[in-house]
């Protein structure tokens, strides 16, 4: 007998979400029936979405079901098969969301190639937040050599990425992180040029100073005051991939001061939803491990442990807690 243990929602968040949102079940795998395949998850994701489809409202995809597993990307490995496709050992990424296990007919299982690349980076660079980052620099700000980007939440899973690829295009590449610490990594590890501290008393004159020649893209994560402090920067003809806008997923409404510098400066914005965009997948993912295996893009993990602490590392992922991709090891 197998317990499965995982976390369902059971309420629904008004403004923060908070502990008592989830719940931990146990319950006993079931058998596995012809056709099937049984998955030990190793690692679970945690992404800023999962706070959206927490809520009961209209959305580019329908609110999480009450009382049933948390939506999320895991890896794992293949422990029991009865489907000729699928071996024991085979290493796969699937949707079984916030538990230890998953059972599936094949049909959503993704075979995991290349062993080069550590499993877990298949849930953050190498995963859909890789080819977030990789969609919105390349599809929609179209970087130039020479030019000035800038990305907020520079130093999380989205924003690494999306810093080492436009220096790899030879751009001038600008972060905004909270923190010194953050920002330090950003710079020294990931080899942005300047990082900006939004927390910091002097964030507006300090970004300024980062960016003398203007801003030509800018990748947007967080919103805000982040978001009219860059606004304020930006050259004509400038180019806004809208990626997230997590300072307002807790329900604030997320003001913008200066709506009016889009039309003075004749700025193109395009907001996008990277999993309705599976026909780029393929290539991005070719890029983004080759770019890996070449440490050509470096990234880091928040790692918690057990399946029983991941609603309080995905709180403290939406708080900044995190330090790059948030991940829960469970096996
Ligand atoms: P991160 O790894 O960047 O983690 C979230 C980070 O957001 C925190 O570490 C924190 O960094 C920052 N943050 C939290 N609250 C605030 C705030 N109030 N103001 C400013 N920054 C804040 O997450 P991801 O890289 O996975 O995601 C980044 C963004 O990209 C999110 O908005 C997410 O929703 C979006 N996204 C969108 C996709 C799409 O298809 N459109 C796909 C994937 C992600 P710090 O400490 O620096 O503040």
């Amino acid at each position: 007998m197998t317990i499965n243990r995982q976390i369902l929602l059971v309420s629904r968040p008004k403004g923060e979400a908070s502990l008592d949102n989830f719940h931990l079940a146990a319950p006993e795998l079931p058998e596995l029936g012809d056709g099937q395949v049984l998955v030990r998850n190793n690692y679970l994701s945690l992404d800023p979405y999962m706070r959206g489809r927490m809520n009961d409202r209209k959305s580019y995809a329908p609110p999480w079901p009450l009382d049933t597993v948390m939506v999320g990307a895991t890896v794992g490995e293949v422990i029991e098969s009865r489907h000729p496709d699928w071996q024991p050992g085979d290493a796969v990424a699937a949707m079984f969301g916030w538990q230890e296990y998953g059972i599936s007919d094949g049909s959503n299982l993704r075979r995991l190639h290349d062993a080069r690349v550590p499993r877990s980076a298949y849930l953050g660079a190498a995963g859909m937040p890789g080819v977030a980052a990789w969609y919105g620099l390349n599809r929609i700000i179209g970087p130039k050599a020479g030019e000035t980007i800038a990305v907020s939440a520079a130093s999380g899973a989205v924003g690494g990425v999306v810093g080492q690829l436009a220096k790899r295009a030879g751009c001038r590449v600008v972060g905004i992180a909270g923190g010194e610490q953050k920002c330090a990594y950003v710079v020294d590890a990931l080899g942005f040029d300047a990082c900006v501290d939004y927390k910091a008393a002097n964030f507006q004159a300090a970004l300024r100073e980062a960016v003398p020649d203007g801003i030509d893209g800018y990748f947007e994560n967080v919103g805000g005051a982040v978001l009219d402090a860059v606004m304020t920067n930006l050259n004509p003809h400038s180019r806004i991939a809208l990626c997230g806008m997590i300072s307002g997923y807790n329900d604030e409404p997320i003001p913008m001061k200066f709506p009016a510098l889009l039309l003075m400066n004749r700025v193109r914005l395009e907001g996008f939803i990277i999993t309705q965009l599976l026909d780029v997948w393929p290539q991005a993912l070719k890029e983004l491990t080759d770019a890996i295996v070449a440490d050509q893009i470096r990234y880091r993990e928040t790692i918690a442990r057990g399946i029983e602490n991941a609603p309080a590392a995905f709180l403290g992922m939406l708080k900044g807690e995190n330090f790059g991709k948030q991940i829960v090891r469970l096996f």
